[in-house]
């Protein structure tokens, strides 16, 4: 069967923008991996990326002249709109094509695309399993039904993500890659690989749960540190990386996890420089585990602060303190940890009080990188279902789910003040820029190597270059 898959992630910087940081610099490691699961099953699989289109027409044009029999396209719900339009096209093109979606959006809102004539399967949860059994039964030329229910696979079971699917796609499209994924910060250099190493999350936030859970089960599954580290060293063979990311929405949860593999990673030869996402009171409760992940390569956590109000975190759920917070800032300063701390502005309920308390958690954390949202209530979760009860969303269009700060989505929010409050947010302290300053001209300049390089020249006389 040959098959298109489909990613639509334009709604953050459109088409032709491959390369231009996270939004257009990333694989998608869902269709990554459905591609590799495609392929063992014998089918012929091409991946069109909207984000390497110049426009619809580039890719009707690129459509027809794949002509594939099936085309499968992921919805994140900021998605939906393009990912309509990719459908839309594909039955113009070849009114016998077979439409299939899945993603997050599709398993959490079936019902707003069951009843679209565009759509012919919609797969919902996880497909490694069904997808590749839906394409055999389309290629046998059995019926398969329109929903089509995923199941849990074990994640050592399923091939390692193709990478190269997304990466040779882009230098098809003519995008001189040269990095496999686009790196964002200085502490990782480029060539940059991602990752993805469990599945789901323990924890219970009002903004994303239940849905995390309906996707993934309320098991969280991780594949085994053998299986990533065989991943890892494919990649490293391939592409030769000099800096990773793991996506996992929570790495550090399994402490007994993090250690076989911090300890597997060193065993492996790996010292490539490395982030991941982890959350302040697991950083603050397991100090020993921070400095291991530091000793081997981690350069900096994703942290999700949200807010720095006790009764915010409280409301959503978070599981934090502001007092955790700012103890788990200080712990990964010690270990030379960068932040990049994700938090929230414009939560329902929240007061302008509450968000300078925000204000003021940052002051003191004074991360490396900020990362705000204005809130942005997804579909799926507990939160959302509040704004829909209360009558609090402001959100009309698809496109809107997009987390960026540049639109309200709650009404009775001064997003004027807000706007402030996000600049303000963002400003370093007269103390913590000259901090900053000094740790720059200290790193700089005074590495004992380059202070015994300077003593020796100072002490030792020149060499005669004759
Ligand atoms: S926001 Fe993060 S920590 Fe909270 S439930 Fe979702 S994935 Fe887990």
């Amino acid at each position: 069967m040959k098959v298109c898959l489909i990613y639509p992630g334009i709604v953050g910087k459109g088409f032709d923008s491959i390369g231009q940081g996270m939004d257009s610099g990333w694989i998608s490691h869902g269709l990554a991996i459905l591609s590799a699961c495609a392929k063992k099953a014998g089918h012929n699989v091409s991946l069109i990326d909207l984000r390497a289109m110049k426009g619809w027409e580039h890719f009707e044009r690129e459509l027809a002249a794949r002509a594939p029999d099936a085309v499968a396209v992921t919805i994140m719900s900021a998605d939906y709109n393009p990912a309509m339009r990719c459908l839309e096209l594909a039955k113009q093109v070849n009114p016998q094509v077979v439409t299939m979606v899945g993603g997050a959006h599709a398993t959490i809102m079936p019902h707003e695309l069951a009843d679209n004539p565009i759509i012919d399967h919609i797969i919902i949860g996880e497909g490694e399993n069904v997808f590749p059994e839906a394409l055999d039964k389309l290629a046998r030329g059995e019926a398969v039904e329109q929903i089509i229910t995923g199941d849990h696979p074990d994640l050592d079971a399923i091939p390692y993500a193709d990478h190269n699917l997304f990466i040779d796609e882009w230098r098809a499209q003519g995008y001189a890659v040269t990095s496999p994924e686009a790196p964002f910060v200085q502490e990782l250099p480029p060539p940059f690989v991602t990752m993805i190493a469990g599945r789901g999350c323990m924890y219970n936030c009002s903004y994303c749960q239940p849905a995390e859970r309906h996707i993934f089960g309320r098991k969280v599954r991780r594949r085994s540190v053998a299986n990533v580290i065989g991943e890892l060293e494919m990649l490293r063979d391939q592409f030769n990386f000099a800096s990773m990311m793991f996506h996992d929405d929570c790495l550090t949860e399994d402490r007994e996890w993090v250690i076989e593999f911090c300890q597997a990673y060193r065993a492996a030869g790996f010292t490539q420089p490395f982030f991941c996402q982890s959350r302040a009171d697991i950083i603050v409760k397991n100090d020993d585990m921070v400095a291991l992940m530091a000793k081997v390569g981690l350069r900096g956590y994703f942290i999700g602060f949200e807010s720095g109000s006790d009764r915010v975190l409280r409301f959503i759920r978070k599981g934090t303190k502001r007092a955790q917070n700012l103890a788990a800032a200080r712990i990964c300063k010690k270990y030379g940890i960068a932040i990049w701390a994700n938090y929230m502005l414009g939560l329902p309920t929240e007061t302008k009080e509450e968000v300078l308390e925000t204000i003021s958690m940052l002051k003191e954390i004074d991360p490396d990188y900020y990362s705000p949202a204005f809130y942005t209530p997804h579909p799926g979760s507990d939160l959302y279902d509040y704004c829909m009860e209360n009558d609090l969303s402001l959100i009309t269009d698809h496109d809107s789910f997009r987390r960026n700060p540049d639109e309200a989505k709650i009404k009775g929010v001064d997003y004027e003040w807000l706007n402030w409050a996000l600049g303000e947010s963002q400003v370093r302290t007269p103390t913590n820029r000259l901090k900053r300053a000094t740790r720059r001209i200290w790193r700089r300049y005074a590495q004992p190597k380059k202070i015994i390089r300077k003593l020796r020249r100072m002490i030792l006389p020149e060499r005669n270059p004759a």
